[in-house]
């Protein structure tokens, strides 16, 4: 049938900008909407959920300790952004009906719960959407490695990073009209040429433990799901 896919349980990655529509700072609110169906349509496919969601639109550390900030608080910062971020996409999720948990990997029993492992599966399991935020709870890490951590701690099958186009390629396709998209590449290949899918730490994470990137548009309407049942291009990294 139509809702066809072999996923059982998926990490959806996304960044803090995808959140931003044309804006140049912050949350757009339809942007938000718009992916928050993406997500529910493979949720209705019966797939387990879980997302990361980056803080680029609000904050990021490198930015704050280039203006003079040290950069373990920038850090923070950013990952305070990343929570804020995460509580936007479960509003707009549970406005569709799709039961959510945020959990965060730094503490704030008001806000939303801490990471526990066991209690994060049992939700997947009841196929509520889980929401990680906070990153890894580190200074120096990146919400790309928090989506490896916790896709290899939750049993996902794939990471699948939505970005602005749909896959790798050997040059930037927005700047270069002869750039040219790889359907698989190696983990080793992307480190050694520096392509640009997820920082290096991320795809060493996932290369030692075998999972997969799936590198897809998430400008696409339908461009998830659609990647899900195997529809559509994307580079598959493994
Ligand atoms: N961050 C961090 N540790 C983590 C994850 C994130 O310190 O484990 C901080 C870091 O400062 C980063 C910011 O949070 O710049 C926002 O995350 P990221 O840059 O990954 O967001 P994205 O580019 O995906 O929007």
């Amino acid at each position: 049938t139509e809702t066809r896919t072999t996923y059982k349980r998926v990490m959806l990655k996304i960044s803090g900008e995808a959140l931003m529509g044309d804006q140049g700072y912050g949350l757009h609110p339809p942007t938000v909407a718009r992916i928050a169906q993406e997500v529910k349509s493979v949720h209705d496919m019966g797939v387990e959920i879980c997302m990361v969601i980056g803080g680029g639109n609000i904050f990021r550390g490198l930015q704050g300790s280039a203006q003079g900030m040290e950069r373990t608080t920038a850090d923070y910062m950013g990952m305070l952004a990343t929570v804020m971020n995460a509580l936007a996409m479960q509003a707009a999720l549970e406005d569709l009906g799709v039961f959510t948990r945020v959990i965060s990997a730094i503490p704030m029993d008001q806000v939303c719960e801490p990471y526990i492992r066991r209690r994060a599966v049992r939700h997947l399991e009841k196929k509520r959407v889980c929401i990680f935020a906070a990153g890894t709870g580190n200074p120096y890490f990146t919400t790309d490695t928090a989506a490896t951590l916790r896709a290899n701690e939750m049993a996902c099958e794939a990471i699948f990073k939505g970005t602005k186009v749909d896959g790798v390629y050997d040059k930037d396709p927005k700047k270069h009209a002869d750039a040219r998209r790889f359907d698989t590449i190696s983990f080793d290949d992307v480190l050694v040429k520096h392509l640009q899918v997820m920082d290096a730490s991320a795809i060493a994470l996932a290369r030692d433990n075998h999972l997969p990137i799936i590198v897809f548009s998430l400008d696409e309407p339908g461009g998830f799901s659609g990647i899900l049942r195997g529809e559509g291009t994307y580079t598959r990294v493994s």
